[in-house]
């Protein structure tokens, strides 16, 4: 089976990549050639994953799913939330994103967040969502070199390591995105 995962992040691409198994080809947009910006316009993360999905069905005809996250901050009302990605500005970088937030807590005690993402798939002419949360909490500093955006400053409940600090196989058994992938998994099994 062939599916297109609707993202130009290959970080996404390669934890997806490693959970899929060997019968479901993933095509990249790159593939399908699709080299725009997919639109994320919503004001819910799954409202963006549903329209990157249907964007991509609409426009180029293809089974695809997309992945829509965000973090969420208890101390600051679930933001950045949709925000995420644009947390520090329309540069959307992780560094400047880590920073605002770190300031945004400053000294605050409460440091609990949780990773959603909801990925929105596309199939058959039918549309399917699945969910993925992983609780944790936001550490007082950056920690760790692997991942990509909020991991080095996300340290999961019952780990001692930030995202950033483990490798790709756990943060996957354990994160937000793993658990929607094992969902999607499932129902294409199914
Ligand atoms: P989007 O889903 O690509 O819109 O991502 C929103 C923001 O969350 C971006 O700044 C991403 O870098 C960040 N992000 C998405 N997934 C993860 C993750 O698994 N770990 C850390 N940051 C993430």
């Amino acid at each position: 089976m062939q599916l297109v995962f609707a993202t130009n992040n290959l970080n996404k691409i390669k934890e997806v990549q490693a959970l899929m198994p060997q019968h479901i080809k993933l095509l990249s947009l790159k593939d399908i050639g699709c080299f725009e910006d997919l639109p994320e316009t919503q004001n819910s993360i799954k409202g963006n994953a549903i329209q990157k999905a249907e964007f991509i069905k609409n426009h180029y005809g293809y089974d695809c799913f997309a992945d829509d996250t965000g973090l969420e901050v208890d101390a600051l009302n679930g933001e950045p939330g949709i925000y995420s990605a644009r947390y520090a500005g329309e540069q959307r970088n992780a560094n400047d994103n880590m920073n605002t937030l770190l300031s945004a807590l400053k000294d605050n005690p409460n440091r609990k967040a949780h990773f959603k993402t909801v990925i929105a798939l596309e199939i058959n002419n039918q549309q399917q969502v699945f969910t993925g949360i992983c609780e944790g909490e936001i550490t007082n500093s950056k920690q760790g070199e692997n991942g990509f955006g909020y991991d080095p400053i996300f340290k999961p409940n019952g780990y001692q390591k930030t995202f950033a600090e483990m490798d790709l196989n756990l943060k996957n058994s354990i994160g937000h995105r793993g658990k929607a992938v094992s969902q999607l998994i499932a129902f294409l099994n199914s």
